[in-house]
Order: structure tokens, then sequence, then C-alpha cells
């Protein structure tokens, strides 16, 4: 029994830490729900507190939310970090990657918002569509992610509580179309969540670079992956090699799964250890040159 509050209290806190930048003056109800536990939730333009969520925030993105933000504002990955991004860390581990830039004015809002609502709605980050659940994974003893669990945020000035309209999780998550945005910030996911587990651990400068870069910019790691020290080192074949090519999605889930191999040593690839080193020495060069800049142009934010 005992075991098992330390347990909930943990995970607890990890989500409280997943969901600090969208939450200002937060209530968390303290409970599991599982994706059949039911809410009392609705959220629509017109209701007294419309778009009071969407200021005072830290958001840090996934790669898949900036994948869909780059495409719904016509950018390339460079343009959309210089314009939308600043450089900031992960709650309670050294990684760094990059949060939403909010507006330079008094209430700090979200450069999206406006009083009709969300500019880039169909393509929000994942905290936003998630909010006012949020979702945690188990970290089993390996550190890597095991089964999912839900909690309730109930913040002061959200009024959405007080509605009639009830949901199930399960529900709420297909209706935020949140589905796909798990399944490809998968192995991201467990990148973090090990991070975590392992606390003051301290990263290689080299991996946090990589961590870095691969969580931000898939045009880097393109340039990479197309060299043929890279194809040499993990043995692409053609066929791999055209659906990379062709597809930036398969691109990106492949850049995630790539990440965790060389951060962790996790998941399957055929590697040439010789070639290998060589093709990721690249990526490091050009991860340390990417990093010093934003370094320069922005201040990374802590939390
Ligand atoms: S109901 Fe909650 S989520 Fe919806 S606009 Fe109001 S504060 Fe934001
Ligand atoms: S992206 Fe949209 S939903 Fe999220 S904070 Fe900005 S305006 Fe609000």
């Amino acid at each position: 029994m005992g075991a098992k509050k330390n347990k909930d209290k943990a995970a607890v806190n990890e989500i409280k830490q997943a969901l600090e930048g969208k939450i200002k003056q937060s209530v968390i109800v303290p409970e599991f729900l599982t994706a059949s536990s039911r809410f009392r939730f609705k959220c629509y333009p017109g209701i007294g507190c419309f778009t009071k969520c969407c200021s005072g925030i830290k958001i840090i993105l996934s790669p898949y939310d900036i994948y869909r933000l780059k495409n719904r504002l016509g950018k390339t990955y460079l343009e959309f970090l210089n314009e939308h991004t600043v450089p900031m860390t992960i709650e309670g581990s050294s990684l760094e990657t990059v949060g939403l830039r909010m507006l330079d004015d008094d209430g700090r809002s979200c450069p999206f918002v406006t009083p009709e609502g969300c500019t880039v709605y169909t393509d929000r980050p994942l905290t936003c569509r998630y909010y006012p659940i949020g979702m945690g994974m188990m970290k089993k003893d390996t550190g890597t992610t095991g089964e999912d669990f839900f909690i309730k945020v109930k913040e002061d000035h959200c009024m959405g509580h007080n509605e009639e309209k009830v949901w199930t999780v399960q529900e709420w998550r297909q209706d935020q179309e949140s589905d796909i945005y798990d399944e490809m910030n998968n192995d991201w996911m467990a990148i973090v969540l090990k991070a975590k587990t392992l606390g003051k651990v301290e990263f290689s400068q080299r991996s946090l670079q990589l961590f870095f870069i691969v969580s931000t910019n898939l045009d880097l790691f393109r340039d990479m992956a197309f060299t043929q020290k890279f194809i040499s080192a993990y043995q692409l074949d053609e066929e791999a090699l055209k659906k990379l090519a062709e597809d930036e999605l398969e691109l990106l889930k492949f850049s995630l799964k790539w990440l965790r191999f060389v951060t962790f040593n996790e998941g399957d690839f055929k590697v040439d250890q010789e070639a290998r080193q060589k093709a990721k020495e690249k990526l490091i060069a050009q991860a340390e040159e990417e990093m010093k800049r934003r370094r320069e142009e922005d201040p990374i934010i802590e939390d």
C-alpha cells in the first residue's frame, strides 16, 4: 500500500513537471485516470475564460509539434526555429530543446492566439491538445516507457470544468487527435523519460548536442542521413533510402529511433561501428555550431 502511494506520488510529480509550462495556477487532482475514466469539460468560443490559457505559459515543442507547425506556417525548419522558438531545458533533465517563443507583450501571449481563438488550431502542440488532461507513462525499471496514465488538471481560471459535457479520457484523446502525436513522439518521449529517471546523471556534451539538433531540425538530420558515411554505417538499402527520401514523416520517425539508439543504445540497428563514428562526428560538428548560434541569439530558458 505504502509502495503504491509512493509510486502514485512520483507519477503525479512526473506529470506536474511535464505540464508545468501550460499550468499557471493549478490544482492537480492527485488521482490516476484510466482511458475509460470520465470527466466533465467543455471549451468553446464564447466561454468566459476563452483563450485565458494561451498566455504566460511555457510550451516545450516535441519533434512532431515542430514538424506540424513549420508545415502549417509554410516555413523551413530553420525559419520556424528562428522565428518561433527559444531554447529551453526539459524539466528534471539536462536535455535542451526548444519551446514556443511567446510575444513580448504584458501577458506574454502565445503568438498564435487571437480573440477568435487559436490560429493554428488543427496543428496546435500536443500540450495544448491534452489540456486539461495530462498524460504520463509509467517508468519501468529499465527506464523505458511503459503503461500510460492520465491525470486531470484544474486551474482556477478555467471554466470548462463547470460545463455539463462528459468525456472519457479516451474520447477526449480521440477528439483532440492526440494519438498520432503520441505515436510519432514515442522514441523521443522514451529518451526524455529515461533522462528524467537518471536525474542528475550527466550526459556528454556530444549527446546533448545530438539530442538538441535531432529534436529540433530534421533538415540537418536529413543532410547527414543521405551521406555515404551514414548509409554505410547503418547499412541502409535502396528501399529504405527511397522511403526516407520520399516521406518526411518516415524520416522523422527514423531520426528519433536513431537518436534513441545513439543516446541509450536502445533499438534495433545493424551497424558498422567504424563508419558509424565518422557519420556521427559530422552531425555533432553541425550541432555544436547550431547550438552556439542559438545561445548567442536567445538566452536558454531554465525551469
Ligand atoms: S475553458 Fe479552459 S481550456 Fe478552454 S479557453 Fe477556457 S481556460 Fe482555456
Ligand atoms: S498554440 Fe494555440 S492553443 Fe496553444 S497556446 Fe497557442 S493559441 Fe493557445
